[in-house]
């Protein structure tokens, strides 16, 4: 789950970190209203979950209310990478010497948080990485000791920053390395952490990724979450409990377990498919789940067959038989479909799928064939 930059930057705000003072509007009224507390210069920033706001033109210089009102009303129902903008942050504008990159996230290989530092702050870290690579400071934290002032000011040396912000750059670098384990994030981030007046560092814009995993864990950081800005299908996912990963194939799989999923998705491949995405229904699926789980999959207008593969233990064949009837009953679709299933009460399942028009498989390597040919002759027609 992804927090929106506001969120993440009052996060931040937690640790001692400082940020710009301002707020949020809806309306480009509120907006005006902002900008006439803060009475300067502010800066009118879109909230949605993209980064490249900046480019997009999501992000606008204001000198007076009245001005911050028109970028308001320009920004407010942008669509930014297909996701509009329902939300602004006003903050008060400021002059930037330096733009600093600083985040935090897991290097898997390592084992291990990363702080990534650069010199090049204010454009997308990918973007540095691939053109001035040699711009790039990353160390490694270790887990029972944290981050440590050293390494910190390490960092600050390595970027070149002056002497005289070193103090207050350990200490964001700490708070935000803080926050990322406090929060259970996978990834947060400073872009551009500025210096201002010669002698004062300030978080510009703030982004933070928390693992979906640890989210029981804190109540009002889930309460954060924003569903106008996330894909139907991964709410429609998450509300029942389902591992849903889009991908960008043709052949929709159902599929109880994640080892199974993988080995499906492998051999729709090796037959020459490709798969629209990545569906567990998890053990012991009971037909409302698959009902939801065969919706999600329909819905996604790139699904040009549908393949089934289910290996009944706790999940019992007949019941995910079941919910794909009672989903067909509602989703009416021409798309074909592949069922493979085996293990429990799998006779009384096929016994019940036969009343609907799909095709059978015996082995997954047969399924997969199948549901690639499906797909194909759904394409040429
Ligand atoms: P992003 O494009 O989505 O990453 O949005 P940012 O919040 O990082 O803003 C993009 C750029 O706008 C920054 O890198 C700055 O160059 C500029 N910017 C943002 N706030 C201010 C400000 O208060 N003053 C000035 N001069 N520039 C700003
Ligand atoms: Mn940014």
């Amino acid at each position: 789950m992804k927090l929106h930059e506001y969120q993440s930057k009052f996060r931040f705000a937690e640790y001692g970190i400082p940020i710009p003072q301002g707020q949020t509007a809806t309306t480009a009224n509120q907006a005006f209203t902002i900008a006439e507390e803060i009475s300067g210069p502010v800066v009118v920033k879109a909230q949605v979950l993209a980064g490249g706001r900046g480019k997009a033109g999501g992000v606008k210089l204001a000198r007076d209310p009245e001005e911050a009102k028109k970028h308001a009303t320009a920004i407010l129902g942008m669509n930014i990478k297909g996701l509009i903008v329902k939300k602004v942050l006003v903050d008060p504008a400021v002059e930037i010497e330096t733009e600093i990159y600083l985040g935090v996230t897991i290097d898997r290989t390592a084992r291990r948080a990363v702080m990534i530092a650069s010199s090049a702050g204010g454009i997308a870290i990918e973007e540095v990485a691939a053109q001035t690579p040699e711009k790039i400071i990353r160390i490694h934290i270790d887990p029972h000791l944290g981050l440590l002032n050293y390494q910190a000011r390490n960092i600050a040396s390595e970027i070149g920053l002056p002497r005289n912000l070193w103090k207050q750059f350990v200490q964001i670098a700490g708070a935000l390395y803080k926050c990322y384990e406090d929060s259970d994030a996978s990834m947060t981030e400073i872009n551009p952490l500025v210096v201002i007046n010669g002698d004062q560092l300030l978080a510009l814009d703030g982004k933070m990724t928390l693992d979906d995993n640890a989210l029981f864990r804190h109540p009002r950081l889930a309460e954060m979450r924003d569903t106008d800005e996330e894909a139907p299908a991964e709410t429609l996912a998450r509300q029942s409990d389902l591992n849903y990963v889009k991908l960008d194939g043709e052949i929709g799989c159902m599929v109880n377990g994640a080892g199974l999923a993988m080995a499906t998705m492998d051999m729709t491949k090796l037959f020459g498919g490709s798969p629209a995405n990545f569906l567990d229904i998890g053990g012991g699926a009971k037909s409302d789940k698959v009902a939801a789980a065969l919706r999600i999959i329909l819905a996604d207008p790139n699904v040009k067959s549908v393949l089934f593969n289910i290996f009944g233990g706790i999940t019992r064949c007949d019941e995910v038989a079941r919910g794909i009837l009672s989903a067909l009953n509602e989703v009416h679709t021409s798309v074909p479909m592949v069922a493979r299933l085996v293990g429990t009460n799998d006779e009384e399942g096929r016994a019940i799928l036969a009343q609907a028009n799909m095709i059978t498989a015996t082995t997954l390597a047969e399924a997969a064939q199948k549901s690639v040919e499906a797909a194909r002759s759904t394409s040429e027609k």
